[in-house]
């Protein structure tokens, strides 16, 4: 069923006039799958309501953050008992060291975290620690992980292993871009090349905890182990980004399920980076790590770093509530039965219409590529068939399911993913599936 969107598609014109795009963040303008981007006024559990009145499931969760589900009402009512005792103090407070408390308790190797707005400037501040603690210039990143849009960190692979890339975004400088060495993901080999050769200049390894940014691609069996031996081997810091993975593939993010399922036989890394769920759907996001490390932030160190909002008290008061909640009631083994009940279902109606598809999973945390092979990689995952990914996307937006509107992400589901949520989806599965193949 189409649905009414003339509300919505005002809306994008209006904003087109003052919001380059129509949209405060790209991928929202629906310009990977075609249509109006939809324009949502309120949000209630799996649910989201646009201006014309429609209803989707939610398959975003606004990119990560909403893992307990929208409006839930305790935390509503912790953002209200907050908002009420004031906005922003710009003095220390008591919720950011609650939070702070939550994050070292669940995250064993983070003895420090510094509380900022937003995941971007928790890896720029942790990549801008690195360097100032090691007194080196260059980082190490993986083509096809985002780490946000720090100036240094847009390069991506142009080629092959160890590319000294350029920037591929205008506006990134050559001198910003240059200290960036980019190397495939999942390739030990190419990681201790470019260590072989300037093992002695590396800051810092920044990598996704387990990649969701260019669709899920986990680590291949030691690959984490491979960074955090070469790191050390050669003075250079490790920096686990889980702004996406972080509290939401288990309680301690993929450390803790890496820990679990693997072990770090060659130790933890020495700085991470969160956000998204640990903000609750609000501004809040950290980096932190070893203290030694961290106490060269100031004002016990030199390296500097700050921010007016950093701690809100709202954010912090949203984002300790969502934490609690998360243990509370069990949402970790709720997000992984639900994810193994959709996954199979999805598979089994591609199969039915014969398309091509790879479904890949960071425990609960999953994405379908539109490919028949296993993606390892980058260049693997732009291998896919996006064009069938919007056949799909739109298909299921026409039955009421809103699912991120780019090919490259996981499939985010929340404690608000019951099952008779999953039923509706999987109901719409086949003609989805069908729209794919044609
Ligand atoms: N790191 C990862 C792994 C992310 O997925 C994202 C956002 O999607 C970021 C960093 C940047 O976070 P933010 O959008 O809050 O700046």
């Amino acid at each position: 069923m189409k649905h009414e969107t003339a509300k919505s598609a005002a809306l994008f014109e209006r904003a087109e006039h003052v919001i380059p795009g129509g949209v405060n963040s790209p991928v929202r303008a629906f310009k990977a799958v075609g249509g109006t981007p939809r324009f949502i006024t309120s949000a209630t559990g799996a649910w989201l309501r646009d201006a014309d009145g429609n209803d989707y499931i939610d398959l975003i969760g606004s990119w990560g953050p909403m893992i307990m589900g929208h409006s839930r009402p305790e935390v509503v009512a912790a953002v209200q008992e907050a908002a009420v005792k004031g906005f922003s103090f710009g003095t220390p407070s008591t919720g950011e060291v609650e939070l702070a408390e939550e994050i070292v308790a669940r995250v064993e190797p983070v003895d420090q975290v510094r509380l900022v707005s937003s995941g971007t400037e928790a890896t720029m501040s942790a990549i801008r620690l690195a360097r100032g603690y090691t007194g080196r210039a260059k980082i190490v990143k993986f083509a096809g992980c985002y780490h946000g849009h720090v100036d240094a960190l847009l390069a991506q692979a142009g080629s092959g292993l160890a590319t000294f890339s350029l920037p591929d975004t205008p506006g990134v400088t050559g001198a910003q871009a240059s200290d960036t060495i980019v190397v495939d993901y999942n390739d030990a080999a190419g990681l201790e090349t470019v260590f072989a050769e300037h093992g002695d200049e590396i800051a810092c390894v920044i990598t996704e905890a387990s990649p969701g940014n260019m669709g899920v691609v986990p680590p291949r069996d030691g690959f984490t182990n491979t960074i955090r031996r070469l790191t050390r081997a050669h003075g250079a810091l490790m920096i686990s980004d889980e702004v996406m993975t972080g509290f939401r593939v288990s309680a301690a993010g993929w450390y803790g399920y890496e820990a679990e399922s693997l072990g770090y036989p060659e130790g933890p890394a020495d700085l991470f980076t969160f956000g998204k769920v640990m903000g609750g759907g609000f501004p809040a996001a950290a980096f932190g790590g070893r203290a030694d490390v961290m106490e060269h932030l100031a004002p016990t160190g030199p390296v500097y770093q700050a921010g007016t909002l950093s701690g809100n008290p709202v954010a912090t008061a949203a984002g300790l509530t969502t934490l609690k909640l998360t243990t509370e009631l069990d949402v970790y083994s709720h997000i992984s039965r639900a994810a193994d009940i959709l996954r199979p279902a999805v598979a089994s109606a591609l199969e039915a219409e014969g398309v091509a598809h790879t479904i890949q999973s960071a425990n609960s945390m999953f994405s379908v590529f539109f490919t028949d092979h296993e993606v390892i990689n980058y260049d693997d995952a732009r291998t896919q068939n996006v064009e069938r990914y919007s056949a799909f996307f739109n298909a299921m937006l026409d039955a009421g399911i809103h699912m991120p509107p780019s090919a490259f992400e996981a499939w985010f589901l929340s404690y608000a993913h019951t099952d008779e949520i999953l039923d509706r989806i999987i109901s719409a599965l086949p003609a989805a599936a069908k729209a794919a193949a044609s």
